[in-house]
């Protein structure tokens, strides 16, 4: 689905109206659902574009691409099923053996992944450590790496990577960035302006922001034949976003720049308050002027550093399992981006060999009242035997 035009407007603006949407048969300011599987033919026997059946997409998923379009100034959004299924079409859309550079640490879906592929020898995969730039740029092959994957700020570190260096890197060994900034999303980080040349988001996220369904988006300005092959994908996958999830995205969208800053403003709250506190040995959090990734966080965000930290708790891993079980306003779950806060051990959600440290409690700061939410951590720490 293409942009709007109307870019005189805030983006806030045009996301809270959702493109100053207005139904041109009813004048409702809302969107209708269309759930459909098939479409009729006309008389001449000819399908009415662009539909022909439901993998193909529908009218309300459309509606919310052109809003996450205009959101991230891109040419065209395509919406799937999941964040998962949006980041199977890119690396299905590679030929077979296509070099590939990707973070060691990083969302640990997307991760295994592409060590799936490696492991059937369909990608060749190189690794760096997430935010470093030295050894991103040491793993590629200039001429033959096809794509090089930044989570940014990664999961559940918080590492920063600087998008605008990493694409320059990318680019010149003739490879694209694709960047996944799900933890700040495009009313904070704009990919696309700082190089990336696919923004990736699991939109199940901030961009939703009321866990109540999942969905990935891909946003390019550039398209051509590798973007046909991804929504080819989509199509004999079928991993389009359904409708009625579209429309909640829809819905959901129009408060995003309201959302994410109460979330900003909970987290540094909460970042500051258990900085120095003496039962943890870390908060990692790119909003303090502590974390290494700090001032390149405050560029790529506006200062609009998001929702998103951890902490480490110092007597070890049962201490921290303890704390996410006494939390009473916390919610003990895995996902983020949402109004309500969660806490989850991070381990015990992303699985044996995967490396992260045993301690370390992922918190999704919501837009509850900060008071409450720092009440609460500091109950189950005085409650925990740590
Ligand atoms: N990328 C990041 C950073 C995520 O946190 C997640 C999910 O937690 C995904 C991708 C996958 O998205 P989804 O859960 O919508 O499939």
């Amino acid at each position: 689905m293409t942009k709007s035009s109307n870019q005189r407007l805030s983006p806030a603006t045009r996301l809270a109206q959702a493109l100053h949407f207005k139904d041109p048969e009813t004048g409702a300011v809302i969107p209708a659902i269309q759930p459909v599987a098939t479409y009729a033919r006309n008389e001449a026997y000819e399908t009415l574009k662009p539909y022909g059946y439901r993998r193909d997409g529908n009218q309300t998923t459309a509606q919310a691409e052109a809003i996450i379009a205009d959101l991230e100034d891109a040419t065209e959004s395509l919406l799937f099923a999941s964040g998962m299924s949006a980041a199977n079409a890119v690396i299905e859309h590679l030929p077979e053996g296509a070099h590939v550079v990707v973070p060691k640490v990083m969302y640990h879906g997307v991760l295994n992944q592409f060590k799936m592929y490696q492991s059937r020898n369909r990608l060749d995969v190189s690794y760096y450590t997430a935010g470093d730039l030295d050894e991103m740029a040491a793993a590629m092959r200039k001429g033959e790496t096809q794509l090089v994957w930044a989570e940014s700020p990664n999961n559940p570190d918080w590492e920063v990577t600087d998008i605008m260096a990493a694409a320059e890197i990318a680019h010149d060994a003739g490879a694209k960035l694709v960047t996944d900034c799900t933890g700040t999303p495009p009313c904070a980080t704009r990919a696309l302006d700082l190089g990336a040349d696919i923004s990736f988001h699991s939109a199940t996220k901030y961009l939703n922001g009321h866990s109540d369904i999942t969905a990935g988006v891909l946003s390019v300005r550039e398209v051509g034949q590798y973007w046909d092959d991804i929504w080819n994908v989509r199509n004999l996958q079928g991993t389009v976003l359904h409708s009625f999830d579209a429309w909640l995205l829809i819905r959901g969208m129009r408060t995003l720049f309201l959302r994410y800053e109460k979330a900003t403003q909970n987290a540094l709250a909460i970042a500051r308050h258990f900085e120095d506190h003496p039962k943890l040995t870390a908060v990692l959090y790119p909003g303090l002027p502590s974390h290494k990734g700090h001032a390149v966080a405050k560029r790529q965000t506006g200062g609009m550093f998001g929702g998103m930290m951890s902490i480490l708790v110092k007597d070890g891993e049962q201490a921290a399992i303890d704390v996410a079980r006494n939390c009473k306003i916390f919610y003990p779950a895995t996902s983020l981006g949402g109004v309500e806060s969660l806490i989850e051990h991070r381990k015990t959600v992303s699985g044996e060999g995967f490396p992260v440290n045993p301690t370390l409690l992922r918190l999704s700061i919501g837009i509850e009242d900060a008071d409450d939410l720092i009440r609460d951590l500091e109950q189950a720490l005085t409650q925990t035997n740590c």
